[in-house]
């Protein structure tokens, strides 16, 4: 499993919105009017977003975001950074009382190079991983199964973040 986090379905929603702010999806999202469930935004901290991946390696793909627009976790404040891994936290539990999953797979790709879709903008990745998922999908190439829609993941996370 070399790429884990599937950039080329950022490419896809970033490419649909070439305007934004500053091209960025993830500032999009904060711009956007829309309800938090349509933008299915799951829960925000003081500084921090955890949104679903619309387009999930697994049912219960999240992403924890800042709020702020930086490409690097050195340019995160103190109290950003905390914040990130304070809601990671949670997410945790979420995607584990939810999915009772074997794993969890919790990744930055910082940088177009290490495979970021959204380049300039953190993210932290967060998929519920099952032991044999990885020859699964290996023996299927890029196809997923995905056995709930995103409504239905999101309402489930959401209850569980309270
Ligand atoms: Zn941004």
């Amino acid at each position: 499993m070399d790429v884990l986090w599937s950039p080329w379905r950022y490419a896809y929603i970033a490419g649909d919105k070439p305007g934004g702010v500053g091209g960025c999806i993830f500032c999009s999202l904060l711009d956007d009017p829309r309800s938090d469930e349509e933008k299915f935004i799951i829960t925000r901290s003081d500084h921090c977003f955890v949104v679903l991946n619309i387009y999930p390696y697994a049912s219960g793909h999240l992403m924890v975001v800042p709020n702020s627009h930086f490409g690097s976790l050195s340019k995160l404040e103190k109290v950003v950074s905390a914040d990130l891994m304070e809601l990671a936290k949670a997410a945790e539990a979420a995607i584990s009382e939810t999915y009772r999953p074997d794993g969890i797979n919790v990744g930055l790709n910082l940088g177009k190079a290490a495979g970021a879709g959204v380049d300039g903008h953190v993210h932290l990745h967060m998929v519920p991983r099952w032991i044999g998922d990885v020859n699964f999908m290996t023996a299927i190439g890029q196809t997923r199964t995905i056995p709930e829609t995103l409504a239905m993941t999101y309402a489930k996370l959401k209850e569980k973040f309270g």
